[in-house]
């Protein structure tokens, strides 16, 4: 591209870029949903809460779905962060365990913990990983779950991941980004990477 263009490029898309920050003046805490079928969604969201700590705030974290496996971002806040919530639902995946009752009790147990947190005056922001499952499943009822986020604390900015999560959730999220596949290591036989995907 030529000099001229270049800057003329530019200009135009400072305008642009400055007349959308003069737009977005209003200050609120937002619920951001992570979804679709590609890698990327659980990473992302803890990449929001590595950000948020980078500025001293306050985060939590609730994972309702998890394997035996455990993950490098667990693991890192674990070590580093003892002192940040982290509740894990802990009953593995569903297709391994096959028992409706128990992971629903399973799903109440850890929502009663994501519901205090989305209460916490003093929480910034907060993940729900896998959140959306819950839902798909029926383990917990989509009106209280809805209601609580949007009863959350003011200040609370909320990450919800996961694929799916239905039409209500979506509209209720401020932020909604979809992860689509387009492909995937493992479909050609590549194995589950250490550091990569878990
Ligand atoms: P990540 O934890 O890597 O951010 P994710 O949260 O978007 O991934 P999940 O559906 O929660 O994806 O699945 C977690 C695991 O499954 C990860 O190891 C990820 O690499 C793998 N995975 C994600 N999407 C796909 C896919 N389309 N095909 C195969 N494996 C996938
Ligand atoms: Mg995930």
């Amino acid at each position: 591209m030529q000099a001229d263009k270049f800057n003329k490029t530019m200009a135009l898309q400072k305008a642009s870029v400055d007349a959308g920050i003069e737009r977005a003046s209003h200050e609120q805490s937002v619920v951001v949903l992570l979804t679709g079928d590609g890698k990327g969604k659980t990473t992302s969201g803890f990449g929001m809460i590595f950000r948020a700590l980078g500025y001293g705030q306050k985060v939590a974290v609730v994972q309702f779905i998890k394997g035996t496996q455990a993950s490098g971002e667990e693991l890192l806040l674990r070590d580093c962060y003892p002192e940040i919530p982290l509740v894990q639902m802990g009953t593995g995946f569903t297709w391994d365990t096959q028992n409706f009752a128990a992971d629903q009790a399973a799903a109440h147990r850890t929502w009663l913990a994501a519901d205090d947190m989305l209460k916490d005056p003093t929480l910034d922001v907060l993940l729900l990983d896998e959140l959306t499952y819950m839902l798909a499943y029926k383990f917990l009822d989509e009106a209280v779950v809805l209601n609580a986020l949007r009863q959350r604390s003011p200040q609370l900015s909320v990450i919800v991941t996961g694929r799916g999560g239905g039409t209500a959730l979506r509209e209720l999220a401020d932020t909604v980004s979809e992860v689509k596949n387009l492909k995937h290591a493992y479909d050609t036989g590549i194995k589950a990477r250490l550091g990569v995907d878990y």
